[in-house]
């Protein structure tokens, strides 16, 4: 049920800036009961595809079915769309069928906004069972056929570019919806009225901390940190890309609340992340004379949080650290749980230590400066906590990712709904013995792509190798009959739609056969005694730890992948 304040039609009217709104989705969804109601708030022209074609043709739908076949029919749908597209601003409803043409995406994108409507299953059954004359549906169990048509066609409509999950109640709520929908994501939020910040506790006993997650919290951190150390000495660890942006931020507010500062600033990058850089960050913070009481602030992205973690845990055996993740991926993923390290010449992560923090600030404000690309990379770490085990999560995802993207409230949803799972997971599991495995699903494939990449981030970066790891993950769960083909299909079709690879040749540069893929993730620190450990998926939001993987199957399916 839609509730608040009816939304300004007129509002959205005007951000679609002459962009027509496109209804998809199955028979029955409503296209045009919701389509007429929907133009007529927004003060456009309503126009029905199907009607356009039965007038061009002066036949029903039904009857060009039978009299000259479904490809006829697709054929002149797709211009008679591309026409009407042409013609101006509307709503229009469009065929079940007509956003399977991958033609009618592109030019639906073009033109306008694609809404899908989807409503339960057991919604459309009792509307299609009302009318008889659906031509697909003129099978011996139209039930049967509306179910499969349903499943075949889902991931599709999923790349429409909002989803609305209409129930069974009046067109007007579900127009309202729709409306709230435009609303969120083509207007922009205003910014001069931050929400309050949104707390998620990780419950760890003595070692208990709170996520505070918002737009701005960077203000309040130093009121935050004075709480739970009064006197204490800040030594604030960051890199020379994120200490001009954010740095004087930070200290300003920890002046205010009477706490001193000192900083390190470390070059940005991976590379940092080693024994030369960790001795040097160890050297600065003894010269400041931080002491058991005092406190390491970890500004920016999971590099610095993992160094500057990690030199907290060792430095005079442990000083309490304050995280202020400043990547989605360290907002969502690195600077909660406690997993602190450095690399190896041997490899990624191999020196480290569990430190949780004591405090961690997701300022949402500061992921603006982000590229596109990095806010990509993190977007699938967020994606990853729908699919281990929050179906609803990742449909809210589907239907909102461009408004994580821009920052508006669903934003704030995304940062703290993945916080709640990862707090979750380490509360159950903190030291990594089971259940948190969970976390590493697609990351024994991404490791293995990042080392066959040799660690070039140019050419691959750890979230985008995380993408196509999930994907690969949930193809190979669907080859070994664990998982529908319908949710592989969807899981791609998602990440694709973000801008995100998920076929192991979209990785530039990337030239390996199954047996060098394997022996890769084989140097995973997931291999427990020569046996490859996978997270495979039973379905969208039903992952689990496979071990002992079958490496015959492993290599045919990588084959297959690589021939592609
Ligand atoms: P990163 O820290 O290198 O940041 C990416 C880039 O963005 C850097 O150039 C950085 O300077 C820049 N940057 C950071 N914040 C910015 C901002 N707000 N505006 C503009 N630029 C900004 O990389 P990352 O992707 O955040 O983290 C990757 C690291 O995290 C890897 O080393 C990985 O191993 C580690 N990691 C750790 C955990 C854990 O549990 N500890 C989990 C996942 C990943």
């Amino acid at each position: 049920m839609v509730q608040g304040q009816p939304v300004d039609a007129a509002r959205v009217a005007a951000a679609l800036s002459g962009r027509s709104v496109v209804l998809v989705g199955m028979m029955g969804a409503g296209k045009t009961s919701v389509g007429k109601r929907l133009a007529a708030r927004l003060g456009l022209p309503f126009v029905d595809a199907d009607a356009e074609i039965e007038a061009g043709a002066q036949l029903t739908v039904p009857e060009i079915f039978e009299r000259f076949g479904e490809p006829y029919f697709r054929d002149g749908e797709r211009k008679v769309i591309a026409r009407l597209l042409n013609g101006g601003p509307m709503v229009l409803a469009t065929g079940g069928g007509a956003f399977m043409s991958q033609k009618t995406r592109e030019n639906i994108s073009a033109h306008g906004v694609s809404i899908w409507l989807n409503p339960d299953l057991e919604v459309l059954l009792t509307r299609v069972r009302k009318k008889a004359n659906r031509p697909l549906l003129k099978t011996a169990d139209p039930e049967q056929t509306l179910r499969r048509l349903l499943e075949e066609r889902s991931p599709v409509y999923a790349l429409a570019d909002f989803t609305v999950d209409s129930h069974d109640g009046p067109h007007e709520a579900v127009v309202e919806m729709v409306l709230r929908c435009l609303d969120k994501s083509l207007c922009k939020p205003d910014r001069t009225v931050s929400p309050p910040p949104r707390k998620v506790q990780v419950p760890l006993g003595a070692r208990a901390y709170s996520i505070l997650i918002g737009p701005g919290v960077i203000d309040e951190a130093g009121v935050e940190i004075a709480g739970i150390a009064p006197d204490a000495a800040c030594a604030i660890v960051t890199d020379t890309n994120v200490a001009p942006l954010y740095l004087d931020l930070l200290t300003a507010s920890l002046a205010k609340a009477g706490l001193r500062s000192t900083s390190v600033v470390c070059p940005a990058g991976e590379t940092t992340k080693s024994y030369a850089e960790f001795a040097r960050v160890c050297d600065a913070l003894i010269e400041a004379r931080i002491e058991r009481r005092d406190i390491v602030i970890a500004l920016g992205g999971g590099v610095i949080g993992d160094l500057a973690g990690f030199c907290a845990a060792s430095l005079r055996r442990g000083v309490r650290l304050v995280q202020v993740p400043t990547t989605l991926l360290a907002q969502v993923d690195s600077s909660v749980g406690g997993k602190t390290g450095v690399n190896s010449p041997h490899g990624k992560n191999l020196v480290g230590a569990f430190h949780q923090p004591s405090l961690v600030f997701a300022d949402l404000n500061v992921l603006d400066s982000l590229s596109e690309r990095e806010l990509r990379a993190g977007y699938a770490e967020v994606v990853k906590y729908g699919l281990i085990g929050d179906r609803k999560f990742f449909e809210f995802l589907e239907a909102n990712w461009r408004e994580v993207f821009s920052g508006g409230p669903a934003r704030a949803e995304a940062v703290a709904t993945s916080c709640e799972t990862k707090a979750r997971v380490i509360v159950a599991d903190e030291t990594e013995q089971g259940e948190r495995a969970l976390l590493n699903l697609g990351h024994t494939f991404s490791h293995a792509f990042e080392r066959l990449t040799h660690y070039d981030s140019e050419l691959l970066a750890h979230g985008e190798g995380v993408a196509v790891g999930m994907a690969a993950a949930f193809r190979f769960s669907r080859d070994l009959a664990l998982c529908p083909g319908q949710d592989a299909v969807r899981v791609e079709a998602h990440l694709k739609a973000v801008g995100l690879p998920t076929r192991i040749r979209d990785i530039p540069e990337l030239k390996a056969s199954p047996a060098d893929v394997i022996a890769a993730m084989r140097q995973d620190k997931k291999v427990d005694r020569g046996r490859l450990t996978l997270i495979l998926a039973k379905g969208i939001g039903d992952s689990f730890v496979a071990r002992a993987v079958d490496e015959a199957s492993l290599s045919n399916f990588l084959a297959r992948e690589l021939a592609l």
